[in-house]
């Protein structure tokens, strides 16, 4: 096992999903590198991170929205005018 291949199966190694001879290469590998071990433990507190937020999707065309939104607010400033019912229809998507 060299750095290569141990970075190349290590997010499969975090998720468990490695063989377990790979696993014990791994495991050694770590063990006498620091460099993988860095590695490993920067994308195992990513993967702890990304379980641990809620699973809910952000829905379809929300980046254009949130732009749509910013946009507008800052036409409204400049040009105030009624809009309600646009605005209504995105903290409805939300
Ligand atoms: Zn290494």
């Amino acid at each position: 096992m060299n750095c290569k291949q141990c970075n190349e199966l290590l997010s499969q190694y975090i998720d468990l999903e490695v063989t377990p001879q790979d696993k014990v290469k791994i495991d050694q590998h770590l063990e006498t590198c620091q460099a993988c071990k860095t590695e490993y433990e920067e994308l195992k507190a990513v993967s702890e991170m990304l379980k641990e937020l809620p699973m809910k999707e952000l829905p379809e065309g929300f980046e254009a929205e949130l732009h749509e939104k910013l946009v507008e607010a800052s036409q409204e400033m400049k040009a105030p005018k009624p809009k309600n019912e646009k605005v209504i229809q995105i903290k409805r998507s939300f």
